[in-house]
């Protein structure tokens, strides 16, 4: 079996797989989570284990289990592989952090509910936090919101594998549905100008971030 089908990743054993249900910013009820620990239990599984994008892997899973875990899990699938919008990392924001400015967990999730799995030139991943302290490491996404009192300001072209680049802010100060409409125009460039496989940092080291910057206040 490939990987990524049935949204399962072959483990390092050759013989067990890996799945991830998808968990919008990482907000899972308790219904969800005991559905993840009575299926952890029944299927013998090795381990459940928090992974980087906020989900809850369930990993040891034999191949032939695999459809029954998802039924009983009732959730679907995170997108873990492929080139798409992997995972939208996001912190508490005002909705529960002290230090929160702006609600990071309302634009995450109105982000994951526009982008989670769409299809782009390269993997990708978004990041919303709700104050400069950036919990949730905007610098090394390729598209991330930073919320200040002004409020947001727009990071692109972060990444941490291969080479790592450190994001650059694209624009300060936007409201929410600015914030939304820049960040809607700088996915649309990105999917019609970069090369197979080419991560938004790599494009903006082509391209030029004032290009970038151009297209999108145009
Ligand atoms: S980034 Fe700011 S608002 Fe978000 S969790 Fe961290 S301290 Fe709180």
């Amino acid at each position: 079996m490939k990987d990524g089908e049935k949204g399962a990743i072959l483990q390092r054993d050759k013989q067990t797989y890996a799945i991830a249900p998808h968990f919008p910013c990482g907000v899972i009820s308790p219904e969800q989570l005991r559905r993840i620990a009575d299926a952890a239990e029944k299927y013998n599984v090795a381990a459940t284990k928090i992974t980087s994008a906020s989900r809850i892997a369930i990993v040891g899973i034999k191949e032939e289990d695999i459809d029954n875990v998802w039924k009983d899990l009732d959730t679907p699938p995170g997108h873990a592989v492929g080139l798409c919008v992997r995972s939208i990392k996001v912190c508490p924001g005002t909705a529960f952090c002290r230090l929160g400015q702006q609600d990071s967990l309302g634009v995450g999730m109105k982000l994951d509910e526009i982008y989670h799995g769409m299809d782009l030139p390269s993997k990708t991943k978004m990041a919303v936090s709700g104050c400069m302290n950036q919990c949730a490491e905007n610098c090394i996404k390729d598209v991330s919101l930073v919320g200040k009192k002004a409020g947001w300001d727009l990071l692109v072209g972060g990444k941490g594998t291969g080479k790592p680049r450190l994001a650059d802010t694209l624009i300060n100060g936007l409201d929410t549905d600015q914030a939304l409409d820049a960040i809607s125009k700088v996915v649309n460039y990105y999917r019609e100008n970069a090369k197979k496989g080419e991560r938004i940092g790599v494009m903006i080291d082509r391209i030029g971030l004032d290009t970038l910057k151009d297209a999108v206040l145009s």
